[in-house]
């Protein structure tokens, strides 16, 4: 049976940096973060959308978005982990197989 799940997902990638939030008003240490979302089959292969960078007021969560080039250079790649970011691949590759079994064994009668 397929479990099948989502989610999302917040790292903070870096040093805070004083801001001004237009929001509160007032400087803030925003958070540089790097966020993704992500479907799971079976809680062990999974994938990954919507990777964005963003900094973020640690009082009310407004933020802007930062440009991913930018974003790598200066706070280095993040750290997804490895079976949500080959898990399709690796999934697609058991189809691959299981597509080429079939075609190899033609079912008997
Ligand atoms: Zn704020």
């Amino acid at each position: 049976m397929f479990m099948i799940g989502q989610g999302e997902q917040v790292m903070s990638v870096g040093p805070p940096e004083p801001h001004h939030c237009p929001r509160c008003d007032e400087v803030r240490e925003f958070e540089p973060q790097f966020t993704y979302k992500y479907g799971r089959f079976d809680l062990l292969f999974g994938f990954v959308y919507g990777r964005r960078y963003q900094l973020a007021c640690p009082v009310c969560q407004h933020g802007w978005l930062l440009d991913k080039k930018e974003a790598e250079r200066l706070y280095g790649r993040p750290d997804i982990p490895l079976r949500l970011r080959y898990g399709l691949v690796f999934l697609l590759g058991v189809f691959a197989a299981l597509g080429a079994a079939s075609l190899a064994m033609p079912p008997a009668g």
